[in-house]
């Protein structure tokens, strides 16, 4: 898989390419990330790549120019014109279902904005989607954008030890996950549940689901609305349900 990241800040993102999951993907040659500096593609004599919004208003906003021609030497480097995704506030919020069918393909690029945002007119013409990270407004799309391609990375196969390490966790089946724990037996006066140390395979996958069902209705109760729910687990919430 190939993703490519067209940002102002090319350096912030490449500090963590190498690091955790995305860093071994990428030795692994399971994953190539590229960093293309939008500002090597301003026309302008002092290398600007902002000016201010039409109408008034605060701050700046990037320039289509220098956007769509680094867009274009992309997509001539490719051969095709890439999935392109801008991570924008105003997009659909990022759901591990989103990002487990970008892990499926064979890569996309991703438009950092900065400032006060991006000239809608290149918007409009080079971009297939937005993704948003949630309702709040970051400084620039380059932490959306390197979150974005850790959940993609770590879906992508190979990268983990096999799917299980991921598909149980938390959203990938609309639940959250049971609760955890390590050695030692005994911390601070607490044990661990028995049921986890019987031995007892039947049992304590039966524990896991129903930790897993209560967890998602005491914490996120309308994710159960989604989720993929079995008889028996319609069954245990009516049990829990019950005052
Ligand atoms: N003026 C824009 C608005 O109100 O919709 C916000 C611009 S924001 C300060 C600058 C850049 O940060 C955006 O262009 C986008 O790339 C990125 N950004 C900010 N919040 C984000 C979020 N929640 N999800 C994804 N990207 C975000």
């Amino acid at each position: 898989m190939r993703i490519d990241i067209l940002t102002l800040f090319p350096d912030m993102c490449r500090a963590v390419f190498h690091e955790s999951i995305v860093g071994r993907a990428i030795d692994k040659g399971l994953l190539e990330v590229y960093a293309h500096d939008i500002r090597d593609y301003t026309l302008d004599k002092h290398n600007r790549v902002d000016d201010t919004p039409y109408g008034g208003g605060m701050g700046m906003l990037m320039q289509a120019q220098p956007i769509y021609d680094c867009w274009r030497a992309l997509c001539a480097e490719l051969g095709k014109r890439p999935h392109l995704i801008y991570l924008s506030p105003q997009g659909k919020t990022l759901t591990q279902a989103r990002a487990k069918e970008l892990s499926q393909t064979d890569g996309f690029a991703l438009l950092c904005g900065h400032y006060e945002g991006v000239d809608e007119r290149v918007l409009e013409e080079i971009v297939d989607e937005e993704i948003s990270l949630g309702d709040y407004v970051l400084t620039g799309g380059e932490l959306p954008a390197l979150v974005l391609t850790d959940c993609v990375a770590r879906m992508v196969p190979g990268v983990l030890p096999n799917e299980e390490a991921f598909s149980q966790e938390s959203h990938y089946d609309g639940l959250l996950e049971h609760p955890q724990y390590t050695k030692p037996y005994e911390w601070n006066g607490k044990t661990v549940p028995e049921v986890l140390i019987s031995g007892h395979h039947a049992n304590i996958e039966k524990w896991k689901r129903e930790q897993s069902l209560l967890r998602t209705y005491q914490r996120r109760p309308e994710l159960l609305d989604c989720a993929e729910l079995t008889k028996t687990d319609l069954e245990f919430l009516e049990k829990v349900k019950k005052p």
